[in-house]
């Protein structure tokens, strides 16, 4: 049991390390940095971090989220991003593996060490999205190839369920854009997003996409609510409400945001992500069941 035990640790901290890296990808590949050279510096003081500085969680828990030289406080995100990895590598490695069980052991290693291709290519888009509005398009297509790789690969595989899901996911928001487009002349969504739900529907299937989609909606709309009332009451900004002005002036790509109002220029990707985990998670069976039984109700 103690064995077992120390599996989940393993996992646990292994997904943690991902993290460290995933945070070091988050900030330095919008800004075309290297993303092995130099090592990790605070950013305000420049100092090299010491390895023993650099221990996911830990580290930021015994600093206080601050640097050991000049006392500048870093971002909690670089916790919240190891800490999230670190659990889903332990959700995904029990969910394939049993530990008690050397047969499954055998079967879901390989599974455990695939998923957090998923997992961590979500996790990446998701922060760089949220801080600069801009969908990393080397994430999204690296995340359809390796999802349609694994589907016809894996004995169980989704096959040709992830082509079409690839396919249709890609093409109905791509449709919403373009309609978007010729109705509003505005963009509520962009090609980023087209890539993501293309790389959902490669990995999850084209059943999971009415689910992803209607989820994405509602957690978007609920944290735009949000942010609003936030705004309101502090009159601080947040990530969610930069205004139209503010997103022109990080990036060319959405000046054609202009005349969009403020609480709607919150990027979407973010929730198509966290959709995406959570239909990982919980699968989606149930939304079908849910929706069959709403429909036969409804008929009879
Ligand atoms: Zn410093």
């Amino acid at each position: 049991m103690l064995e077992a035990n120390l599996l989940l640790v393993l996992a646990f901290i292994w997904g943690a390390c991902w993290g460290s890296f995933l945070n070091v990808v988050i900030y330095r590949w919008p800004r075309e940095l290297s993303l092995v050279r130099p090592g990790s510096r605070c950013g305000t003081c420049e100092t090299p971090i010491r390895p023993y500085d650099n221990v996911p969680i830990l580290s930021y828990l015994l600093l206080r989220g601050r640097c050991r030289a000049c006392k500048a406080t870093f971002s909690p995100r670089y916790m919240l991003v190891e800490a999230a990895c670190g659990l889903l590598s332990l959700v995904v490695f029990r969910s394939f593996v049993d530990v008690t069980d050397p047969e499954t052991f055998a079967n879901g290693f390989p599974l455990w060490l695939y998923w957090q291709t998923y997992v961590y290519l979500l996790v990446a888009i998701t922060f760089i999205d949220l801080e600069h509005t801009i969908v990393p398009e080397v994430a999204t297509i690296l995340g359809a190839v390796t999802g349609l790789a694994g589907a016809f690969f894996f004995p169980l595989g989704l096959r040709w369920d992830a082509v079409i899901g690839l396919a249709a996911g890609a093409g109905f928001l791509l449709a919403v854009v373009g309609v978007g487009h010729l109705l509003f002349r505005r963009e509520a969504m962009g090609m980023g997003d087209v890539l993501i739900v293309g790389f959902l529907g490669a990995w999850l299937g084209w059943r999971a996409l009415p689910f992803l989609l209607l989820l994405a909606s509602i957690q978007a709309l609920l944290a735009a609510g949000a942010a609003q009332i936030y705004t309101r009451a502090t009159g601080q900004k947040n990530a969610l409400t930069l205004t139209t002005q503010e997103l022109d002036e990080r990036f060319d790509e959405v000046e054609k945001n202009e005349g969009l109002p403020p609480h709607l220029a919150i990027p979407f990707g973010p929730f198509l992500a966290l959709s995406g985990l959570e239909a990982m998670l919980f699968g989606t069976d149930w939304f079908w069941r849910l929706m069959d039984a709403f429909v036969s109700s409804w008929l009879t």
